[in-house]
């Protein structure tokens, strides 16, 4: 665990440009830190909105990647929990489970991941090297390499059973679709739902909806392809936008005489998020946002609100992430949560370009990348 590691890593050098295939060298873990082999790694749209859509400049290079699984190579000073072998997922909201947010049911938010972040995108902090150059950690992990360094309190140890190259959606998309409508929304039995946005995440959402007992899912995309996938995920109405002249809102309100009880936006877009919101019942809808996006801020009337709906949001669906995804996994192993109907492709991980352009078009929901030997 002394020595540093060379290998593969796709490195984003500047926006909008592809990324590329470099050996990079990743440091051997310090105390309280784990060095981890990705095995398999899928692409969510936040790393595509930190490559193209951000227009920030700060932040590269940077290694991409926040949704992953792999096998811990070795561990610093410190660190019990886990053992060279063990089967992990990355985590890139940390749950310590020590501070006052851990410790409060209220929130999944840690605050000793806040007191990190800032450190973590530090390329001072950094255990990511290339070609002389220290490189930013996403999200503090990093998973488009084939080893990572992240700290213990960003990792979770997983069901050893379980298929690394499905699981890695556990890591983001899944459980902040899913946990954005169990969790978050608490969608109740009997209620009607629309989900705005069918990636990975709206999916998820479809999915937590349906599980949660909604006898209505109406699921909005303007990108009509993707509601066959919805329909296996549980939506009942397919509406696409580009088909109305009326606002979608006073569409959604008509077909549901007066408005839906949960609306998800799984988008990230400020227009959404507002179509969304006024898509619910005054009288007690509840709107989350789950998409991202710092663009723009968002607004609506005062008395959208005043009326009684709720508008909130959500990082990783609200779960807990140490304790949260492990329940996930287990889940999945006894069949009651679909993971394989979200992987439309899977490429080696030479081939990341392509899975970007792929959901840059939408023409996936999600590509897993795996290492070959
Ligand atoms: P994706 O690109 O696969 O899916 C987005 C979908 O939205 C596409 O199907 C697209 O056609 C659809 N869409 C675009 N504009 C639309 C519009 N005006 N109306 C309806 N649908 C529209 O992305 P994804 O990986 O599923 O991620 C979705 C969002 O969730 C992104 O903003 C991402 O950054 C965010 N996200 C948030 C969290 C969190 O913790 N809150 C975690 C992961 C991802
Ligand atoms: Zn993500």
């Amino acid at each position: 665990s002394e020595t540093v590691i060379k290998c593969k890593a796709a490195v984003a050098w500047e926006p909008n440009k592809p990324v590329t295939i470099e050996e990079i060298e990743v440091a051997p873990p310090e105390a309280d830190e784990v060095r981890i082999k990705i095995v398999a790694t899928s692409v969510c749209h936040t790393d595509l909105y930190h490559l193209f859509e951000g227009m920030h400049k700060d932040g590269f290079p940077v290694v991409l990647g926040h949704e992953a699984a792999g096998i811990v190579e070795s561990v610093g000073s410190g660190v019990t929990e886990f053992q060279p072998g063990d089967k992990v997922i990355p985590l890139f909201l940390a749950q310590c489970r020590d501070c006052r947010f851990c410790k409060s049911p209220k929130t999944n938010q840690c605050e000793k991941a806040w007191s990190h972040r800032a450190d973590a995108m530090s390329p001072l902090r950094s255990r990511l090297t290339c070609k002389g150059k220290k490189v930013y950690q996403f999200s503090g992990i990093s998973t488009f390499s084939e080893y990572t360094v992240v700290k213990q309190i960003n990792v979770t140890k997983i069901d050893p059973a379980a298929p690394l190259d499905k699981v890695c959606l556990l890591g983001c998309g899944i459980c902040t679709g899913y946990g954005a409508a169990v969790n978050t929304a608490k969608v109740d039995e009997g209620s009607t739902c629309a989900v705005f946005g069918l990636g990975a995440i709206g999916l998820a959402a479809v999915m937590g909806c349906k599980n949660a007992g909604a006898k209505r899912i109406i699921a909005v995309d303007i990108n009509p392809d993707k509601f066959e996938k919805a329909k296996v995920f549980g939506a009942t109405d397919f509406v696409n936008p580009k088909d109305h002249d009326k606002p979608i809102s006073q569409v959604l309100f008509e077909m549901t005489n007066g408005g839906v009880d949960y609306s998800l936006e799984c988008v990230g877009n400020v227009g959404v998020m507002r179509s969304a919101l006024e898509s619910t019942i005054p009288a007690w809808g509840v709107s989350v946002i789950v998409g991202w996006t710092t663009l723009h801020d968002f607004s609506a009337p005062p008395g959208d609100l005043i009326a009684g709906r709720t508008w909130k949001g959500t990082m990783f669906g609200g779960f807990k992430s140490k304790d949260g995804v492990p329940e996930m996994v287990n889940a999945y192993m006894n069949k009651k949560l679909m993971v394989d109907e979200f992987i439309t492709d899977n490429m080696t991980f030479d081939q990341i370009n392509d899975a970007i352009e792929m959901m840059k078009h939408g023409k996936c929901i999600r590509t897993v990348l795996t290492f070959t030997e």
